[in-house]
């Protein structure tokens, strides 16, 4: 009979063409089947491992390219753990960076009103309303099963007051009024781009936006301002500045700023509109 530390050796080769931590993800998958933490297997790493059968499995799945993050239906964020499941994206750590520009915008108004286009697994959302108190969001998507698991992540994090979700495509079925800051990392790439073998099993609705791929970002543009909502932060592709830029600039906004993602890239922009001036 093999212990964990044999089993970990066995299964970490064919997870080698996958992830460059292959006996972390092994250690993970067995964690994940036996309920336990890191601590528990260092201390058990003699003992028998029961869960052979079982492990194969899942480390035959992941050696498909599909994600960990899947598998084990969890995912960090903001060193948060989050639930997620192939119905949305899994968090990517540079929308941390929308979350933090937006943190910092929101802390300086009273009693902030914010939307979220295209709320995912709730990530956004759920950390501003952990970060800011008194904050009011209403989050839409257009996939309703997305919807259903943000809002167990809400439920997770004991934030539902804070939170309403809505089935909507962008504003249709919300009302937006006074709201002070429209917020989205929305599908950007462009639908001719041939995906990464990992990230092909994440759900094409919450990744692809259009032949351009900027199509969806103008349309949230058009809505914010539309709506006379003064703050727009969004998160973009890396080759998406000068595009946007230049659609920004026919609303003569006060104050644009485009940042770059933990990898250099053009990753996202913050636009403060001059209320009232666009709206007819
Ligand atoms: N940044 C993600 C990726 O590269 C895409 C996220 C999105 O389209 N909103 O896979």
């Amino acid at each position: 009979m093999a212990t964990y530390k044999q089993i970990i050796k066995t299964y970490s080769p064919f997870l080698k063409e996958v992830t460059h931590i292959p006996q972390k993800e092994v250690e993970i998958l067995l964690l994940f089947l036996l309920e336990k933490n890191t601590i528990w297997l260092h201390l058990n790493y003699n003992e028998e491992c029961k869960v052979e059968d079982k492990l194969k499995v899942l480390v035959k799945k992941r050696a498909t390219n599909y994600p960990l993050e899947y598998i084990i239906k969890k995912a960090s964020f903001y060193g948060e753990t989050f639930i997620v499941n192939d119905g949305v994206l899994i968090p990517r750590p540079e929308t941390e960076i929308l979350v933090e520009k937006a943190e910092v915008i929101l802390k300086s108004i009273q009693t902030p009103k914010v939307v979220e286009i295209g709320v995912g697994s709730g990530i956004v959302s759920i950390m501003l309303a952990l970060l800011i108190k008194d904050i009011k969001i209403i989050a839409v998507d257009i996939n309703s099963k997305a919807l259903e698991l943000a809002k167990q992540n809400a439920k997770k994090f004991n934030v539902e007051d804070k939170i309403t979700f809505v089935l909507s495509d962008i504003f249709t079925e919300i009302d937006v009024k006074n709201f002070d800051m429209c917020i989205s990392n929305p599908p950007y790439i462009q639908d001719s781009f041939s995906l990464p073998l990992n990230v092909k099993y994440e759900p094409s609705t919450a990744l692809f936006g259009g032949e351009i791929g900027d199509e969806l970002l103008k349309k949230i543009i058009d809505s914010t301002v539309k709506n006379n909502i003064k703050y727009l932060y969004c998160e973009m592709g890396y080759d998406q500045k000068i595009s946007l830029g230049k659609y920004l600039e026919k609303y003569n906004p006060k104050y644009v700023e485009f940042y770059k993602d933990y990898e250099k890239h053009d990753r996202g922009f913050c636009v403060e509109f001059n209320k009232d001036e666009n709206v007819k």
